[in-house]
């Protein structure tokens, strides 16, 4: 039998050994990092991600979505908290299971990674990082993280799904058989948490995602099982404000007293979790080609990261796995066709929904404070329910509808933008919306 090494058993290493293992490989699993499987449930920072329809799918195919779907909370909407106006909730979608659900990484991680190991074929090799790949003969050297010993691995195939900093791409890279580009983000996020209130339940509502849009700068949370939410800071690594202005606890205090009031009685630790916590850092990366030849390809981040804003890295990778899987199917081990085929399919929506990300930062923290854009989501609504078959509105696409690719959903979604634009001009609610036009616009320009 061939063997498969997958490096990487984050969120699409994990799943893409279930996967392999279903269609009879054996796949070697290396991990930098140790078992999660052995951390206690507290362990660590609770980090969680939006899970979107795309991932849900990808999950369901896969067999594992029942073990997941218990750690879920369904997000609605958006909960806005604008400075000196009550909270609003924008709602996500206009149907009832139009939803995002709110998962902790590390639980979710944990899931994948016992559904995969639950497979005899699967081995796992925790502790181990990748330092360098051999594309030629498919080897990789690998450093002990506990005794620092290094051996090698080989294999027929590996496939990277080592994230955002990939060792892998990197050494693509370096042999001259891959061409990068990384566009950093002048802004950092700082993840707090926001307690449970006494009586254990969620302080704010729970079925929202909630935001506090500035502008320049914006603060989201997101709910957890146990009551709490992650909240995360989007600030701008320096200036006024920055990350590198709240370096103390008076000007952490003075910064969200005065920024973000509300949240302040809510989160005691404040100032002390700010400054114990880091600052990450965020990037579009975007590469090609993804495989070498028959023997290395790229997967999730590794080929692909994206900014967070449109909640979809992860659901992204998903459905990489999803499209890998099924071309397996389609072509066996005939790596080399699997490979380039994979990335004639995935590039293109990968690059769509990368740009779709950057626009999303805007958005959130700016946009959605505009009056034109709640006008221009209602009547995006009212087209969708006169026109489902044309017009969707373009977040319903990406979130809420799979058989859409990321690319069809930014083509679709810049021709509805124009149509929306032109209806919206020089009016200020939705009854003065010309409908006659705004039919006649539908059917021209999206019914073809
Ligand atoms: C702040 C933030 C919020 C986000 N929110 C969302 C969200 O709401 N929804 C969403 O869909 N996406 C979200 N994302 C994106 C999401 O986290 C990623 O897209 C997703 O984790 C990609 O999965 P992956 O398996 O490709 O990479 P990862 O999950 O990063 O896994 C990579 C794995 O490879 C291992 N590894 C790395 N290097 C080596 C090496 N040299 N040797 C061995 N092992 C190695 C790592 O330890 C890790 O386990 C967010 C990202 C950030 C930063």
């Amino acid at each position: 039998m061939q063997k498969v090494i997958i490096l990487g058993a984050g969120l699409a290493g994990a799943l893409l050994a279930v996967l392999l293992a279903r269609r009879g490989y054996a796949p070697l699993v290396i991990e930098r990092r140790p078992d999660p499987r052995a951390s206690s449930e507290q362990a660590g920072r609770s980090i969680n991600l939006a899970l979107s329809d795309r991932g849900i799918v990808a999950l369901q195919e896969a067999g594992v979505f029942a073990r997941i779907e218990p750690l879920l909370i369904p997000m609605r909407g958006r909960q806005l908290h604008e400075a000196d106006i009550s909270p609003r909730f924008m709602s996500y979608g206009q149907r009832d299971e139009e939803r995002i659900h709110s998962v902790s990484r590390r639980l979710l991680n944990r899931v994948l990674v016992d559904s995969a190991a639950a497979n005899p074929a699967v081995k796992f090799l925790f502790d181990h990082r990748c330092v360098h790949l051999d594309p030629l003969d498919a080897s990789i050297t690998l450093v002990d993280e506990a005794s620092g010993e290094t051996r090698r691995e080989s294999a027929d195939v590996i496939i990277g799904c080592d994230g955002a900093g990939s060792r892998l791409r990197q050494c693509l890279v370096d042999a001259g058989l891959c061409e990068v580009s990384e566009e950093w983000l002048p802004h950092g996020y700082r993840e707090l948490t926001l307690p449970a209130a006494a009586d254990g339940r969620h302080a704010l509502r729970a079925d929202a995602l909630h935001i506090w849009p500035r502008g320049g700068h914006m603060l989201i949370a997101l709910p957890n099982l146990d009551g709490t939410f992650t909240c995360t800071l989007f600030l701008p690594h320096e200036g006024d404000p920055g990350f590198d202005r709240l370096g103390d606890a008076d000007s952490v205090h003075g910064f969200f007293s005065q920024e973000f009031p509300d949240t302040v009685p809510l989160m005691p630790a404040l100032a002390e979790e700010f400054l114990a916590n880091p600052v990450g850092h965020m990037a579009t990366v975007r590469c090609q080609p993804w495989h070498f030849r028959n023997r290395v390809l790229l997967l999730g981040d590794a080929a692909h990261a994206i900014v967070p804003f449109h909640g979809q890295g992860m659901n992204c990778a998903f459905e990489d796995c999803r499209e890998l899987d099924s071309l397996i199917g389609t072509h066996g081990s005939d790596w080399e066709k699997v490979f380039a085929e994979f990335q004639t399919v995935r590039l293109p929506s990968a690059n769509a929904i990368a740009d779709m990300a950057l626009e999303n930062y805007v958005e959130m923290r700016d946009t959605v404070r505009d009056p034109r854009f709640a006008l221009k989501k209602a009547l995006a609504f009212e087209l969708e329910r006169v026109f489902p078959e044309h017009f969707i509105p373009r977040y319903s696409m990406v979130m809420f509808h799979p058989e859409i690719s990321y690319a069809e959903a930014q083509r679709r979604g810049r021709i509805q933008d124009e149509v929306l634009e032109s209806l919206t001009r020089g009016v200020e609610r939705l009854e003065q919306v010309d409908r006659q036009q705004a039919h006649a616009l539908v059917r021209a320009r999206l019914a073809a």
